[in-house]
């Protein structure tokens, strides 16, 4: 029998951002001909101060709004863009795209830092650096409002090069994040030697954390660390108030989950900003 996916409220939340059909997909030419015709769409998950329950930021989250499959994830194409060298015409329209978005929002009062998920290509570019600095140029933004999320299982890849680029980001004030954190292979060596200013930890731990000690465990240890490095921690995968609650005491300073908000569509994320703004200032859209 045809083991089925169970249905955890994970995925079910998952699928309420709108379902994905399990169809293998179409090739590179279709990525290449999805951004022409402008099928790619940024969607916006916030992320919370933990103490204030404030957003201070919001992460660019890439989906294809293809003609005949609906709104496909991007683990279905992410990966293929990686390895057929779409991944620099993909970057760079994500870079726009969200460059874009927080000019837009910047009009209208609002400055979350905008948080961008950068490949290893992209991000080991001896031209990143010039590519962020003329959009931030252009958009009239500060750097100190963009985060680079990187992989923490692509900063294996090349540690020296990537200590190098994160450098230069940050002579330059951008915030860098290391994604996914506890999944890569990187050494606490390494780690230490990444002048990076956030973790985000990985869901795997903490959609774990209510229901099994070693997902606590390795958690706390990560948050000891984080504080020896002196490193923000962005917990990911908040599902419930129970993990929120633990996390805050523990010392980790934001939060991202479906327990505060789903990745939306940026007219949507526009209103919850600016509703959340209203409250302390104005917003004058
Ligand atoms: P990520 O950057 O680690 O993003 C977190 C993923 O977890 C997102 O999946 C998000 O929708 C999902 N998520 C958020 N909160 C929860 C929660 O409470 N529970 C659970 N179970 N999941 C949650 P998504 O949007 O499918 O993105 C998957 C990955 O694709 C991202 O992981 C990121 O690595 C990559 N990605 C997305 N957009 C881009 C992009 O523009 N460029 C690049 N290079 N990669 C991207
Ligand atoms: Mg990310
Ligand atoms: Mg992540
Ligand atoms: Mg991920």
């Amino acid at each position: 029998p045809v083991l089925q996916k169970p249905i955890t409220a994970s995925n079910f939340a998952r699928a309420l951002e709108q379902p994905v059909p399990p169809r293998a997909l179409t090739g590179i030419d279709a990525l290449s001909l999805a951004i022409d015709r402008g099928e790619l769409v940024l969607h916006w998950q916030p992320i919370l101060d933990l103490e204030t329950n404030r957003i201070t930021g919001m992460e660019a989250l890439c989906r294809w709004q293809h003609p005949d499959q609906g709104l496909v994830f991007p683990d279905a194409f992410i990966p293929l863009a990686e390895t057929s060298g779409m991944s620099q015409r993909l970057s760079a329209w994500v870079l726009n795209a969200a460059f874009s978005q927080a000019a837009q929002w910047a009009r209208v009062g609002v400055k979350p830092i905008v948080a961008i998920n950068v490949s290893p290509e992209a991000f080991e570019a001896a031209e990143f650096v010039d590519v962020l600095e003329a959009l931030r140029a252009e958009h009239g933004l500060s750097a100190d409002q963009i985060c680079l999320e990187l992989t923490e299982s692509s900063a294996a890849r090349n540690p020296t090069r990537l200590r190098e680029s994160i450098s230069r980001l940050r002579l330059r004030n951008y915030h860098v994040a290391l994604d996914d954190f506890g999944t890569g292979t990187s050494t606490l060596q390494q780690i230490q030697a990444l002048p990076c200013t956030e973790l985000k930890i990985d869901k795997s731990f903490v959609l774990q954390m209510a229901h099994s000690e070693e997902a606590s465990a390795i958690v706390r240890s990560i948050l000891a660390l984080a504080s020896a490095l002196d490193v923000k921690v962005i917990a990911e995968g908040v599902e419930n108030e129970e993990v929120a609650g633990i996390l805050q005491a523990g010392g980790c300073q934001m939060g991202q989950g479906y327990f505060f908000a789903r990745p939306m569509p940026a007219d949507r994320a526009t209103d919850l900003l600016c509703s959340r703004v209203k409250a302390q200032s104005f917003c004058s859209s």
